[in-house]
């Protein structure tokens, strides 16, 4: 079956130093499987010593994804961890029950940033387990006769990434130049991001800026690019369990994650501190503590 492309915009938001174009989460459209965020960020100068420019900060429940298309990025974290990456590697960190991390300059790099930063959310079974970090410099790839395609996460078109992933999801990196035609798992919905250039999928129009979201039961998307384009493919078994998400924290009640703003408020040891020069972020408020703001 082929696909009817429901289209969303991203809602422009700042992180650091840089502009983020937030497709995931957006109202309406919470989730792709356990994909659960995704900023299009950049792309934007930065020099050797002011880049993106993230201070110290939580994450609990989930996988931060760092995928660059230009530049280089520097990730440190509370484990110790310290490990730049560049275009075609996958910084990945998967939280478990709590670690802390900074995204700063390379002290090497000057020239454009530009990338995707996506969350995976874990399912119950690790979402309180140990923290870990892993680089991944070699990735596989596919020619699919109009796209070359990067698989960071998951298995796609015959080849598997050999990121940790605690549920069904895939993410893949389409270079594309010409049409494609994509093979997609009827059992997983997907969801297509434009980084670059404009394409067509199956006939609808998608742009930076904006993410295409493909439901359940489609097996292959025709994907034209109106030039050369450069898009993201995200997808998983629509996740089972209920989130609640609030700033860097992925739970599954407010109750949950008003401990751990209190872990981090508190510099208790559930996430550690990171060995970076940038200053250390504060949480805000929980959004339902007041009245007055809404989500
Ligand atoms: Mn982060």
């Amino acid at each position: 079956m082929r696909s009817t492309l429901d289209v969303s915009e991203s809602h422009v938001a700042r992180v650091g130093r840089l502009s983020v174009r937030r497709a995931l989460p957006r109202r309406g459209r919470r989730m792709v499987g356990a994909w659960c965020f995704l900023d299009h960020m950049g792309p934007s100068a930065v020099t050797r010593t002011a880049s993106l420019d993230v201070g110290p900060h939580p994450h609990c429940g989930l996988q931060t994804v760092t995928w660059l298309i230009e530049g280089e990025a520097l990730h440190r974290d509370s484990l110790g961890s310290e490990q730049v990456v560049s275009p075609g590697e996958l910084n990945l960190m998967t939280t478990g029950h709590g670690v802390a991390h900074s995204e700063e300059a390379t002290d090497q790099y000057a020239g454009d940033l530009e990338g995707a930063q996506l969350w995976i959310a874990l399912p119950e079974a690790t979402r309180d387990g140990a923290a870990t970090f892993e680089h991944h410099g070699d990735l596989p790839g596919v020619d699919l006769n109009g796209a070359e395609a990067t698989v960071f996460v998951g298995a796609f078109a015959g080849v598997t990434s050999p990121a940790r992933v605690d549920s069904d999801v895939v993410g893949v990196d389409l270079d594309l130049r010409g049409s494609t035609d994509v093979a997609l798992r009827a059992d997983f919905e997907h969801a297509l991001v434009v980084l670059r250039g404009r394409v067509l999928v199956d006939g609808v129009a998608l742009t930076p800026g904006q993410l295409g979201f493909i439901g359940v039961g489609v097996d292959e998307a025709r994907v034209e690019p109106l030039a050369g384009a450069r898009v993201l493919l995200i997808g998983g078994r629509p996740f089972a369990e209920e989130i609640a998400m609030w700033w860097n924290f992925v739970a599954r009640t407010r109750e949950e994650i008003e401990a751990a703003r209190e872990s981090w408020t508190t510099r208790d040891a559930r996430f550690g501190d990171v060995a970076s020069p940038l200053p250390r972020l504060d949480a805000p408020a929980p959004y339902w503590w007041t009245s007055a703001r809404s989500a």
